[in-house]
């Protein structure tokens, strides 16, 4: 029987929709539902590799359709402790330019009516000063040509923003711009997973830049571009994750406390 087991996932974004050339797939069933399609299990580099596409399928799923808790229920319920997310982000001021790989260290939630936690009873507040695993951020930000840092503001879409919201983000200070950065983030933190955001720059949101504002086909023609050195980077980044739990409180900030939910 084939392996239901991998330790590290690859959550893909639009334009990302396979990751492991000789993978098999397995169904998972959580308690929140289906997750957005099987999980693809694999070997790369003598790791074993779960990849689920956030979007499901021919991207079958918007932005705020997903269903996130069972994403992450069920990576965890295969063995995965770090999660890599490769996402694509508009830019939102000129350090960053279209094709730029960037690991921000920062998220603002502007999403509305998600439901964004596995807590439904109970008065368990969850640690979320630094959204993002700082050891695997660092691994993946040690990558060729990738850059550490700024903040990321997820919105809730699937529409675009108006040129006011864009320059309003941008005024905050915040670089990136992004609709499944959140609840991703929070939910990998309630199931004490590693977690890593990798945000691929496709485009200059509407208020930095002048015509028309970005363009789905901009946004998918620029993934395109650059889904192999993704793929290559990551397989690269697989490779040099030091072991769990290291250098990071992400597994144990829950130590001692009464979950009400159930980790797999
Ligand atoms: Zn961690």
């Amino acid at each position: 029987m084939p392996a239901r087991h991998a330790t590290v996932a690859v959550i893909g974004g639009s334009g990302f929709y396979e990751f492991l050339d000789d993978a098999h797939e397995v169904e998972v069933s959580t308690p929140y539902g289906d997750p957005s399609a099987p999980v693809a299990v694999g070997d790369v580099r003598g790791t074993q590799v779960a990849f689920l596409p956030r979007h499901g399928k021919g991207h079958a799923f918007p932005p705020h359709l997903i269903n996130y808790r069972a994403n992450l229920w069920a990576l965890r319920s295969l063995g995965v402790r770090q999660v890599l997310a490769p996402c694509a982000v508009g830019g939102l001021r000129d350090e960053v330019a279209p094709g730029d790989l960037v690991v921000p260290d920062q998220l603002v939630d502007r999403t509305s009516g998600r439901v964004q936690s596995y807590v439904e009873a109970g008065a368990l507040h969850v640690p979320f000063a630094d959204p993002y695993c700082p050891t695997l951020s660092q691994v993946v930000a040690a990558a060729d040509g990738v850059e550490h840092g700024g903040t990321m503001v997820v919105v809730e879409g699937p529409r675009f923003s108006t040129r006011a919201e864009s320059q309003h983000y941008a005024a905050q200070g915040w670089t990136l711009i992004n609709m499944t950065g959140h609840p991703e983030a929070v939910l990998a933190r309630e199931m004490q997973l590693c977690y890593a955001p990798l945000a691929l720059v496709t485009d200059m949101d509407a208020g930095v830049q002048t015509g028309e504002g970005v363009g789905q086909e901009e946004v998918f023609a620029m993934f395109a571009r650059n889904i192999d050195r993704l793929k290559d980077l990551l397989a690269g980044v697989v490779g040099e994750l030091p072991a769990p739990g290291e250098g990071c409180a992400c597994a144990s900030w829950a130590d001692g406390i009464d979950l009400p939910y159930v980790l797999p």
